[in-house]
């Protein structure tokens, strides 16, 4: 692969007005007063990685990821883009997304978005019943998702999307039919629904611990999931993904570049990328990036690593392969394409992995289909290798 081949800007704004009881991501809540010092550092480490690339490499998806990126004003923000733009070539209908809490926008701010070239917006809402967002310590009620959704329409932003966690404690079959019919009615080309994880060291696992809440039921949870992707199967929404579905044709085009294991540039702290043959992770605390990035000017670089880079390893063919297979397989529609690994690789799927994909066959966990021409058979999940899919991907390890 050349350097000029496109990449996705996968972009970490670490910071949230309050920390949610299951939240384990890399973000902080007392910083605000550093988030301008954070958005020079990251407009000096875009400036940085697009230099030690040698040429304005294409970039055809960008990510505002989090923490809550719609807590950042939008001079941070227009910084940051001025930044890609001086130093890569923003390809014209690129998708740029913006995570958002629906609490922390208005249509001035929204409009502002829009004015960016910032042209989808993915809502953290969870759920719409009260009862759900309190186990979560969530500060926010659907109505300020009504809201939220109807401020990005008005502003001409209408690729949107909406995360909501299942398995929630209190949770039952009964109570997310009720949240997909507030979410259903506002009508979005695109949904995430990700199972709760209680994780070490979050509010949510010493409640969980101390019986103050209770543990979350595995059996509800599956339940659920069977639920949401009965009832979704009958609306516009195709399940192109394990935990994603979309209108055809509004699939997330980011999230698509992880699925195919292709190359992103992971910038901010904490996030981790995948490029020039390398995986990373920059830095976590945002004051030690910014210092990183300040006191380190003048340091050459080498494609695609900065000074804020913590860790790195390149990646070998048995990496870069059994990766491409689980990313692949989590692609419901279109699977793991033969004709394309083997493009990539110079090797048969079959000569890799013949004998674990026959195995993985037998146990009708996986299926050969024929879903494009284009691109030949794919391999594909069974329903019933859906729910073991943790266990099929770790066949490929
Ligand atoms: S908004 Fe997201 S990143 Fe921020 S605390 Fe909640 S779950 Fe964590």
């Amino acid at each position: 692969m050349t350097h000029f081949e496109p990449v996705s800007l996968y972009l970490h704004i670490p910071f949230c007005t309050y920390r949610c009881s299951y939240c384990d991501f890399n973000t902080y809540t007392t910083l605000g007063d550093v988030q301008s010092e954070y958005a020079d550092a990251l407009s000096a480490e875009i400036a940085f990685v697009g230099q030690a690339s040698g040429a304005k490499r294409p970039v055809r998806t960008i990510f505002f990821g989090g923490g809550t990126p719609s807590v950042m004003s939008l001079a941070d923000l227009e910084k940051i883009m001025l930044s890609v733009n001086t130093h890569f070539d923003l390809h014209p209908s690129a998708e740029i997304t913006l995570e958002a809490n629906p609490e922390t926008i208005n249509q001035a701010y929204v409009n502002g978005l829009k004015s960016l070239e910032i042209n989808r917006i993915s809502f953290g809402a969870q759920s719409a019943l009260s009862h759900d967002l309190a186990v979560l310590g969530r500060e926010h009620n659907f109505q300020t998702v009504i809201d939220g959704v109807e401020m990005a329409r008005t502003s001409g932003i209408h690729n949107l999307s909406i995360d909501l966690i299942y398995g929630v404690p209190g949770q039952t079959v009964q109570s997310i039919h009720q949240t997909l019919d507030a979410v259903l009615a506002l009508d979005l080309p695109h949904l995430s629904l990700y199972c709760l994880t209680v994780e070490p060291g979050t509010p949510l696992h010493r409640d969980v611990n101390n019986g103050r809440i209770a543990h979350p039921d595995p059996d509800m949870a599956a339940d659920q999931y069977d639920a949401v992707t009965e009832r979704l199967a009958a609306t516009d929404l195709e399940q192109y993904e394990i935990s994603n579905w979309a209108k055809p044709g509004l699939e997330s085009q980011h999230n698509l570049a992880y699925w195919y294991n292709a190359e992103y540039l992971g910038l901010g702290a904490g996030a981790h990328g995948h490029a020039g043959g390398v995986r990373y992770h920059i830095v976590r605390r945002p004051r030690t990036y910014i210092r990183r990035l300040t006191e380190n000017g003048d340091q050459p670089t080498t494609y695609p690593l900065t000074p804020a880079v913590a860790e790195n390893h390149p990646i070998d063919d048995s990496e870069e392969m059994a990766d491409t297979i689980m990313m692949g397989l989590r692609l419901l529609k279109e699977g793991l394409s033969a004709k394309k690994f083997e493009a990539r690789f110079g090797k048969s799927l079959q000569t890799v992995h013949g004998k674990t994909i026959q195995e993985l066959i037998d146990l009708e966990l996986l299926a050969w289909h024929n879903r494009s021409e284009e691109n030949g058979p794919s391999l594909l999940l069974t329903e019933k290798g859906r729910f073991l899919s943790n266990q099929v991907f770790h066949r490929f390890i």
